[in-house]
């Protein structure tokens, strides 16, 4: 695997995809389009994301108490 693009940090205007809660995790998806997640819904889906995302950005470690 090659990171030829940086991953975008989490902008705090971003909105969790879910549920409009402040976003604090993105995942970017295969083809460049990426999906962000509050904390509770990134926790919700994150075995799915770590299993179909190229990369997760998880400034606030909120994957990491799994
Ligand atoms: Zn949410």
């Amino acid at each position: 695997m090659t990171t030829t693009t940086a991953v975008q940090p989490v902008s705090p205007a971003e909105r969790c995809d879910r549920c409009g809660a402040r976003a604090a995790i993105r995942a970017t998806l295969p083809g460049g389009s990426d999906l962000v997640f509050c904390a509770h819904h990134g926790r919700q889906h994150a075995d799915q994301l770590r299993a179909v995302a190229v990369e997760i950005r998880d400034d606030e470690g909120v994957l990491g108490a799994i």
